[in-house]
């Protein structure tokens, strides 16, 4: 009973229900010979029948639940399975060598997937990530070993996994997943970062879960101090279901601040924005009183299916965000995959270290049609509303100006065409290296504003993986490195006029919004359910207040002693 556990708490609530494993199994195929082909025939064939209806059962719900694009990904699987140009080889195979189906399959499976990988066209390169997919499932029916999909769950549950990646967790129905646990990850990491947006509370980081919690038993999540209780006497759950109430009530005593604006004791405005993933986030962000997108993550428009989204595709969904914002700044994020958010239809060899590697603007620049794409699209689009674009990992300034040179080509392209185009979209960039937040003055005269990615700036700053909890140490938001870093970027930004935002997960951070207010930035950028708990802060903070502490507060030695400065000085909830 009472058995505690804790991890890195990554989004806020309290959850209790009962727990669900989420495993990726081990196919471990060996290859025999059989006496009896027709059998291995018939047992083949009954695979890809269970395959079959799992797969519409998945696609009917994914339709349901998320859309009719989500689902396409199944209906491609669907056709894999009955593909005679790779089941007629599978069968001759058990027929004509003896070998037994699981060895038949991934023998064939390769072949093709080895064979379409290396065609340099990207619609072989997508069958041959369906063919993979379709085969792990087919290859774990024969093999007895089941396989779970997210969008499957119909109970109330926490779920219980080793990771999540970016792709289960936008799966997740917050309808029945009440909460999530896993062993690895940060409180920046995607799946972390996802939770937040659907305000499902989990702990991430917590290292022995998988190991110590089985199916089906009772588990609370603290999301809000990190703590999991596995098999929790009725004491315990009643005293957590009082916490959880308490935590009701705060949050509709901040909702009373929905329609306020965001200003200081001392009269001074501050923008407070959300962040984003997808179109259907913006509800949320109205609902919390949102003033701004400060940064809508398109990744995830490329994300959870087969080939890169067709331009009026992506002009429907940014002009979807834009018109739902109804003239409210929205800055739009362009691609930013790599680290831990993989294209599963990008074959991309695996590199050493993923988030130093190919991605964000490295690779836009570099796949330089599927960069133009977006960039004509969010043109198309910026007539909806109040757009901003910026660039993300900007490490250089010929970056930048490569990037900038092919939005206003393409926008000289749609002006000739007479499309119409926003005449007041800005361009800006994310700071999220440490050169170019050094470099800061720079790039203030040639951006139109600055938004600092603290997630990847405080794992390049201290070089700490910002996924890695061994290291989760190291990672300091407080440390006066990190906040002499800001300053350099906000003055930098004020000298020439422009206006800095913050874009990481820092910005809605309760020790952090003292400080940033006293360094003077603009916009803050945060979960959608950070905003009103954010504005209830702020509301009680004198700017003028802060900026007297903010020589104190840099010339510091550690994290530690800012943090507890900062405890003593603001004025908390
Ligand atoms: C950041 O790095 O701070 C950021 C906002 O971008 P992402 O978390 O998507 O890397
Ligand atoms: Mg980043």
């Amino acid at each position: 009973m009472n058995q505690r556990l804790s991890g890195i708490a990554a989004s806020n609530g309290i959850a209790i229900a009962k727990a669900f494993r989420l495993e990726n199994p081990e196919l471990i195929v060996k290859k025999t010979s059989i006496s009896n082909s027709n059998a291995e025939l018939k047992r083949f064939e009954s695979a890809l029948d269970q395959s079959k209806s799992e797969l519409e059962k998945i696609k009917a719900q994914t339709a349901q639940q998320m859309n009719d694009e989500e689902a396409a990904i199944f209906s491609a699987h669907l056709l894999v399975l009955s593909d005679p140009e790779l089941l007629g080889p599978i069968t001759e195979k058990i027929k004509l060598e003896n070998v037994n189906a699981e060895f038949a399959l991934q023998e064939t499976a390769n072949m093709f997937i080895g064979l379409f990988e290396s065609m340099d066209n990207d619609y072989m390169k997508e069958r041959a990530a369906d063919i993979r997919d379709v085969t792990k499932r087919v290859l774990a029916h024969l093999l007895g070993v089941s396989i779970q999909n997210p969008s499957m769950i119909t109970d109330e549950v926490i779920i219980i996994a080793e990771d999540l990646t970016p792709s289960d967790t936008v799966q997740l129905n917050p309808q029945y997943v009440k909460g999530f646990i896993t062993d690895i990850g940060g409180r920046t990491s995607h799946s972390a970062i996802l939770a937040r947006t659907l305000e499902i509370p989990a702990v991430v980081g917590a290292k022995t879960v998988m190991s110590s919690i089985q199916n089906g038993m009772i588990v609370i999540v603290d999301g809000l101090e990190g703590d999991i209780i596995v098999n929790p006497d009725q004491k315990t759950i009643a005293s957590y279901e009082d916490k959880k109430a308490r935590y009701e009530q705060q949050k509709s005593e901040w909702a009373k601040l929905k329609n306020e604006p965001t200003i200081t004791s001392d009269g001074y405005h501050v923008e407070l924005g959300a962040n984003i993933g997808t179109p259907k986030d913006v509800a949320g962000v109205l609902e919390h009183g949102g003033e701004a997108i400060g940064l809508y993550r398109t990744e995830f428009l490329y994300m959870g299916r087969n080939q890169f989204p067709a331009e009026d595709e992506q002009v429907e969904a940014y002009a979807s965000v834009l018109k739902q914002m109804n003239g409210k700044p929205t800055v739009v994020r362009t691609l930013d995959i790599g680290g831990d958010k993989e294209l599963s239809y990008l074959k991309l060899p695996k590199e050493m270290n993923p988030f130093l590697g190919f991605r964000a603007i490295r690779l836009c620049l570099e796949m330089e049609e599927m960069f133009r794409t977006q960039l004509r699209a969010l043109l198309r689009a910026s007539i909806h509303g109040n757009l901003k674009i910026m660039f993300p990992m900007i490490a250089t300034i010929e970056e930048f100006r490569q990037a900038k040179t092919l939005f206003l080509d393409e926008k000289a392209k749609l002006e000739k065409k007479n499309i119409a185009i926003s005449k007041t979209i800005e361009v800006g960039i994310m700071v999220e290296i440490p050169s170019t937040a050094v470099m800061a003055d720079i790039f203030a005269k040639e951006v139109d504003f600055f938004s600092i990615g603290t997630n990847d700036l405080i794992q390049y700053t201290m070089a700490a993986d910002r996924m890695n909890e061994r290291v989760s140490y190291l990672y300091q938001p407080f440390n006066p490195a990190i906040l002499r870093l800001v300053k350099i970027v906000i003055d930098a930004a004020h000298k020439e006029g422009k206006w800095v935002g913050m874009c990481g997960e820092m910005a809605g951070d309760e020790i952090a919004i003292p400080i940033l207010l006293g360094l003077g930035l603009d916009e803050f950028s945060m979960s959608a359910s950070s905003i009103l708990k954010a504005r209830s802060q702020i509301l009680k903070l004198s700017k003028k207040e802060m900026e007297r502490h903010t020589e104190t507060i840099l010339s510091m030695s550690t994290s530690q002693e800012v943090e507890t400065y900062v405890k003593k000085i603001s004025v908390t909830e």
